[in-house]
């Protein structure tokens, strides 16, 4: 909660002076408060359409009961935010256990260059580690020599194996060599890296779909997740990324990276409301123990609180 508190620091400065200002003045919510309220939400960076929805559930309220005080309001806020936000259909990510009888448990990593996938894939490598699990990269990214590279740096770090091949070779035949190899070493989770290129969404669908099916040759139900790695720090364009990639691929989960340093934080909550996928961690600084659950709760929580 600490580290929760301290990384979301900006976005929470800023979303509560928004909300500061949105009430100036005002001892009940009536209209010209929530059309403030509205603009500061939008302009907090929880996107359109999660806005429209809060405000409807706030003008509900107000309705209600009639009379609702200024200050009342942030509390009626974090109540019906948090109640908007997509709940995980699991819990074993909570524990970094993974479920039985999936072994090795495929997790492909998809997301935009930059946006912090290989040290996601890091931090999630080293935290299956330490919940007793063995594990294997997959380093499938094979467009970019600094993917292999860093993903390299990754695995040495935290002490597990990568299985890679030179650049420029099928993404697709990497991932192949990697289950097989997680397959006959029987280790618990493999956790496969790609190439993020979003220059063309047939394209990325192709790409994606191909290691798919490679995959679930080897393991029929593979891959188990998909993972989405968002850039929160680049606000709606993270919510525009993730449009992009739910259009082109069945995404199972999303992490949410960089929220230390940004007052943009606000996208979370419209990446957790609009899509209907679960975000399980984010992201809040470079080091392998900047990975933290995603807990609705706790995280309207540190916004508010
Ligand atoms: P990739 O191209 O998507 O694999 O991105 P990288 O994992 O190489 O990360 C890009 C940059 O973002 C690196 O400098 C990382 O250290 C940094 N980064 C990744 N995650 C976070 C985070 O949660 N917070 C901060 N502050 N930086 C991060």
């Amino acid at each position: 909660k600490e580290s929760l508190d301290e990384g979301l620091q900006k976005t929470k400065e800023g979303f509560l002076s928004k909300l500061t200002k949105a009430i100036a003045g005002k001892s009940t919510v009536d209209e010209e408060v929530l059309d403030n309220l509205e603009d500061a939400l939008v302009s907090a960076d929880v996107g359109i359409d999660t806005t429209v929805a809060i405000i409807a559930r706030i003008e509900k309220r107000v309705a209600k009961d009639k009379y609702i005080s200024t200050s009342e309001l942030n509390k009626i806020l974090q109540e019906e935010i948090e109640a908007i936000l997509t709940d995980a259909t699991d819990n074993n990510y909570k524990s970094f256990d993974t479920p039985a009888g999936k072994k090795p448990y495929v997790i492909l990593v998809v997301g935009v260059n930059g946006v912090g996938k290989t040290t996601t894939i890091g931090k999630l490598a080293n935290n299956y580690k330490a919940a007793g699990k063995s594990v294997l990269l997959g380093a499938a990214d094979t467009f970019r020599a600094a993917a292999v590279d860093q993903l390299t740096i990754w695995s040495e770090r935290v002490g597990v194996p990568i299985v890679k091949q030179a650049m420029g070779s099928d993404p697709a035949a990497v991932a192949f060599d990697a289950i097989q190899s997680a397959a006959a070493r029987g280790t618990d989770v493999l956790i496969i890296d790609t190439a993020g290129r979003l220059h063309n969404k047939t394209h990325l669908m192709e790409e994606l779909g191909k290691i798919k099916r490679v995959l679930s040759k080897v393991i029929p139900d593979a891959p188990h997740e998909v993972l989405l790695i968002l850039d929160g720090s680049t606000g709606q364009n993270a919510l525009e990324q993730a449009k992009h990639f739910t259009a082109a691929t069945d995404v199972t989960a999303m992490i949410i990276t960089k929220l230390d340093g940004t007052a943009k934080g606000g996208v979370v909550l419209a990446i957790a409301n609009q899509f209907n996928i679960p975000v399980k961690y984010i992201g809040v600084g470079e080091k392998m123990s900047d990975l933290i659950v995603f807990d609705k709760h706790e995280f309207v929580d540190s916004l508010f609180n």
